[in-house]
């Protein structure tokens, strides 16, 4: 399928590896020149590179943290004006209800809820200006049905998620588009992090977590980041511009609900 978004350009935040990296695998694919971010150089640049040889497109990296307010300057100092903004950054560490004090709540809402906010408010006038843009905010699927252990990530992603739902009506007319994507386990580093807490709470091998856990999913498996990032390129696709405000859940199944 053609996509019909070659030579458009889009900025993916914390891209250097997992679902981030998925989603700018698919969008270079599909033609699409990127602004890549992470903190660590020696990875993101790695990436770049293997994209601009696979896929022949440009890719401009800027190493900072998407989270602070002199990193996201400097990523959007590159990424004026492009078509794409696929959000992303790293998830808040697990926990019981009881352990997180006030800085711990705002620093999850600073990377899980402000942050994407602020790229969208900075980047958005221009996609206007165009009459063609595409967010798509990489969340989790804790908003649909809450992570006990990730109580930091269900309350900060709730809260980009009604600003979405509100703000993508609002600019469906201009023709850009704001979409949501709730993953659900993954096989990446963070896959990895949450299997290797439980691995440590139940003293068993991180291979036993991770099978325990993919025994809970009707696919028996954990997603992949090329399958997350189909889904992404899609729906920063041409062909997706009726999909509006939505919330699509990439889980196996897990989440036993008929809606
Ligand atoms: P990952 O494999 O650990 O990759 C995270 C990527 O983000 C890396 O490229 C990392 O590079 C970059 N990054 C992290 N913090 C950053 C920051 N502050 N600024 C810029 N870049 C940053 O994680 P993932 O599995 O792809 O997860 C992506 C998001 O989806 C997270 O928010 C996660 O909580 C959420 N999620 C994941 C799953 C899953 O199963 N994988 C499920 C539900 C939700 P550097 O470390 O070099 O910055």
């Amino acid at each position: 399928m053609d996509l019909g978004i070659k030579g458009k350009r889009a900025l993916v935040c914390a891209a250097s590896k997992g679902l981030g990296r998925g989603c700018a695998e698919a969008l270079a694919e599909a033609g699409v020149d990127l602004v890549l971010n992470a903190r660590g150089a020696e990875a993101l640049e790695a990436t770049a590179e293997a994209l601009r040889t696979a896929y022949g497109v440009n890719v401009v990296t800027v190493a900072a943290d998407i989270t602070a307010e002199e990193g996201r300057a400097a990523v959007l100092a590159e990424a004026a004006g492009v078509d794409i903004l696929v959000t992303n950054a790293g998830g808040p560490p697990p926990g019981l209800w009881s352990d997180w004090d006030r800085d711990d709540f705002i620093k999850a809402l600073d990377g899980n809820m402000l942050t994407p906010i602020a790229l969208i408010k900075a980047l958005m006038p221009a996609m206007i200006d165009k009459g063609w843009g595409r967010v798509v905010n990489i969340t989790s699927g804790s908003v649909k049905a809450p992570i006990p252990q990730l109580g930091l990530s269900n309350a900060a992603r709730a809260g980009l998620t009604g600003y979405v739902a509100g703000t993508a009506r609002q600019v469906a007319s201009k023709g850009v588009t704001i979409n949501n994507m709730l993953p659900g386990i993954h096989a990446t580093d963070r896959a990895d992090q949450l299997d290797g807490g439980v691995a440590k709470a139940q003293n068993i091998t991180l291979a036993e977590a991770t099978a325990q856990r993919q025994a809970t999913i009707p696919a028996r498996r954990y997603g992949t980041a090329a399958e997350f990032g189909a889904m992404c390129a899609f729906l920063c696709s041409e062909k997706a511009g009726f999909i509006v405000g939505q919330n699509i859940l990439l889980d196996g199944g897990a989440i036993n609900a008929t809606l």
